[in-house]
Parts: structure tokens; C-alpha cells; sequence
């Protein structure tokens, strides 16, 4: 038997990402890990963490990498991962924690952090169009501002460690889920 396979997913809002997360586990069998999720359910338990996350969430700032790094050490080290291998997103956000990730799994530990890349034009287009309303013009230049300047270094990290793949987000679901299998089968 082949180990539990262990990947990243990179992209940005809009890109599609969280339906393919979904498709992936299920296709997988992986245990899906959303440190947004983790942080948000926190919150509405009104745990610790929570406490500290809320704030600086509401914010639209970054979680301390000590906290996020304590908390996701903690998960991959439950049964089901150690079994069933895991889909990081959300994780890691900075390069301190792409470092205290890949002590976590240990040399060769990650088989792909995968980009799914979608234009900042075409996300732009799809976000007004879901019309949401904190979707403003502004918070979404904003938001995508951001997430260039945090992903930038990622993408640099993961592609120093021979682990970046590239997938093309544009087209149907089904055919970007196509090419995802493709591309996490072909690092297997
Ligand atoms: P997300 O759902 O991934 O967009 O995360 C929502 C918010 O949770 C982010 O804007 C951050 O404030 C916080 N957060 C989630 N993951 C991380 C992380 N890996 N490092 C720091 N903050 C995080």
C-alpha cells in the first residue's frame, strides 16, 4: 500500500477551491484540514483559541503562526490523518509556517502543494457576480491584495522544494477536477 498521501492547496478567493476540496477528500479519502474552519469553529465554541482568533480575525489580519502551528501539529497527529493522509488549505499561510510544517511531516513528508490558478480577473467577475455583501469592489481589491503578498513567498518555498504543481482553475468543475487527479496522481 502505497502512505497516506499529504497535500497542500493554494488559491486564491474565487478560484473554486473549496468545491474542489470537497471532490478531492471524497475522491481521496482524505481528511480535509481549513485552519479558517478550525479558527471559525473556535470561535463559536468560545474556546481560548477562539478568543484570540476572533479579534484579530475580524480584523482581516493573520493568526499568529505559534498558535496556528500549535493547533495544526495537534490535528496531523490524530489517527484518522496518520491513516488516511490529509488536504491542507488554509496551511501554511507564511513561510515560518511552510518551515514548522515540513518538520511536522519530516523530510519528503509532502507529496504536492498544488496552486490553482485562476486569473485575478476572472475571480474579480466572479465574486461581483455572487453579489455578496461584503463583496464590495474595495474589500475584494483588498482581499486579493492581500493574498498576493501572503502567497507570494509560499509559492516560492513550496517551488525551492521541487513541490509546487501548477493547475489550470479555468472551465468546468469537472474538468478542473480532472486535472487535479491527473496532477496528484502523476506524484504519486
Ligand atoms: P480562511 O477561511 O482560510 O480564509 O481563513 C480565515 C481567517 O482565519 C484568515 O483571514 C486568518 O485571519 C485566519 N487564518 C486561517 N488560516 C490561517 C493561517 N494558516 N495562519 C494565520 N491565520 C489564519
Amino acid at each position: 500500500m502505497t502512505r497516506p498521501l499529504r497535500l497542500v492547496i493554494l488559491g486564491r478567493q474565487g478560484s473554486g477551491k473549496g468545491t474542489q476540496c470537497v471532490r478531492l477528500v471524497a475522491h481521496y479519502g482524505t481528511v480535509h484540514v481549513s485552519t479558517g474552519d478550525m479558527l471559525r469553529a473556535a470561535i463559536t465554541e468560545g474556546t481560548t483559541l477562539g478568543k484570540q482568533a476572533d479579534a484579530v480575525m475580524k480584523a482581516g489580519n493573520l493568526v499568529s503562526d505559534d498558535i496556528i502551528n500549535g493547533i495544526v501539529e495537534v490535528r496531523l497527529r490524530k489517527d484518522d490523518i496518520r491513516t488516511n493522509g490529509v488536504l491542507l488549505d488554509g496551511f501554511p499561510r507564511t513561510p515560518v509556517q511552510a518551515d514548522a510544517l515540513e518538520r511536522m511531516v519530516g523530510p519528503g513528508g509532502l507529496d504536492a502543494a498544488i496552486n490553482l490558478e485562476v486569473p485575478v480577473s476572472v475571480v474579480k467577475e466572479r465574486m461581483l457576480l455572487r453579489g455578496r455583501a461584503d463583496d464590495t469592489p474595495e474589500a475584494i481589491e483588498r482581499r486579493l491584495a492581500l493574498y498576493a503578498q501572503e502567497t507570494a513567498p509560499l509559492i516560492a518555498w513550496f517551488a525551492s522544494r521541487g513541490l509546487l504543481v501548477e493547475v489550470d482553475g479555468l472551465g468546468t468543475e469537472e474538468d478542473v477536477f480532472a486535472r487535479l487527479v491527473a496532477a496528484v496522481d502523476a506524484r504519486r
